[in-house]
């Protein structure tokens, strides 16, 4: 598969880059390590004229702070600079550990923590060549008018695949968007929308700049994932759970075993368009210490709320019961780092 003929930018400040989007309109895209986009642009599923590195940018090339303070990742850090940072390694082991099961090495030398943040949907409607997809007639997220998933269906299913964004949403990070009209600060949280071809509340104009991750002061989090190939592989399931501790007299805790959970969230990724938070689960957990109780309730809950669709690999039902079995897992992890 080649691709198809662009034009290739490499601006060296953020001004510059973002008036080169403006100016060259809804044909150009930015592209970071390119691991997801040039794949797409083979495929003929993204066909931007004007191609813009961000890899040039200094300000997208930096980590900064430390766990007290909190810490902002450049978008432009690679996947193998965070699995390998000290400070993230120290401080966010979570993100270093989901890091570092996302593709291979080659590929996370190339790709970013930012064009992770931003992958596109997956769909085994979608993740197929032109001749392919033409076969069928195509599908509603490129060149078609039906959803093969769901075909009495006018919304496309795709599935939010990174194995960062359920961390991200559960540990409260956010994301600094900049363009030629300003800047903005968005939660991860509400960056997603559940719409497989409209899944970003990003403007195409905007340019991701850095990730701003909340001191680590009393949580915990830990990230599961569910794949065909522990070598490497898409998550089909990924469950972040993150847990805040409070000791008995109300001051923040890092976790002794006797301590009252302040705050827990439950995020699943890789089985809808954008991440779902299990609100039910959270409940199942917050004002009592992490116990086997508490942590059945938060898993059932998980599994209820779970509705994968059968556009992954993996039998849906099958994932929907993993829902229940790697959220035990993520929170039975969370206990066992509890002191005393
Ligand atoms: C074989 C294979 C296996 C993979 N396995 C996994 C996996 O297990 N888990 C997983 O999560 N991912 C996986 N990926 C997807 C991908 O490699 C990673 O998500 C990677 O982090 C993408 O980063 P990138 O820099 O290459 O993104 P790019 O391809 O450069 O960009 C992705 C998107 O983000 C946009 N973009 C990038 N940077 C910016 C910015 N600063 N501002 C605005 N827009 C921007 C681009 O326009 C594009 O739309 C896999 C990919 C392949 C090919
Ligand atoms: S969910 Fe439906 S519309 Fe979306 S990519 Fe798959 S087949 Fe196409």
């Amino acid at each position: 598969m080649r691709l198809p003929k662009f034009t290739y930018r490499t601006p060296r400040t953020i001004a510059e880059a973002v008036k080169i989007v403006a100016d060259t309109g809804p044909e150009s895209q930015f592209v970071a390590g390119g691991t997801d986009l040039y794949p797409n642009m083979k495929r003929r599923q993204q066909m931007p004229k004007t191609v813009i590195s961000v890899m040039r940018l200094p300000e997208l090339n930096q980590i900064t702070g430390e766990g007290k303070s909190g810490i902002r990742i450049g978008a432009s850090i690679t996947l193998t600079d965070i699995v390998e940072n000290e400070t993230i390694k120290r401080d966010y082991p979570v993100i270093a550990a989901a890091a570092r099961t996302i593709s291979t090495p080659i590929l996370r030398n190339m790709g970013t923590i930012g064009g992770n943040l931003l992958l596109d949907t997956r769909c085994n409607y979608y993740d197929q060549n032109y001749e392919w997809r033409k076969a069928i007639n195509f599908c509603l997220k490129k060149d078609g008018d039906i959803c093969w998933v769901a075909p009495g269906s006018s919304k496309c299913w795709a599935v939010q695949s990174s194995d960062l964004v359920p961390v991200m949403v559960a540990i409260g990070a956010r994301l600094r968007l900049v363009s030629t009209l300003g800047e903005r600060m968005i939660e991860a949280s509400g960056f997603y929308n559940d719409d497989g071809i409209d899944y970003l509340k990003k403007r195409p104009d905007e340019l991701l700049v850095d990730i701003h991750l909340p001191p680590t002061n009393g949580w915990r989090a830990s990230y599961q994932k569910l794949r065909r190939r522990g070598a490497f592989d898409f998550p089909v399931l990924g469950v972040a759970a993150y847990v805040r501790y409070e000791s008995a007299d109300g001051a923040l805790s890092h976790g002794r075993a006797s301590d009252i959970v302040a705050d827990a969230k439950i995020v699943l990724g890789g089985i809808a368009p954008s991440p779902v938070q299990v609100n039910e689960s959270a409940q199942a957990l917050i004002g009592k210490p992490l116990n086997q109780d508490q942590i059945q309730a938060a898993a059932e809950a998980a599994y209820v709320k779970a509705r994968p669709l059968d556009n992954t690999d993996f039998v849906y039902q099958w994932r929907k019961q993993m829902a229940r079995q790697y959220t035990l897992r993520a929170l039975n992890d969370l206990h066992s780092q509890t002191e005393g």
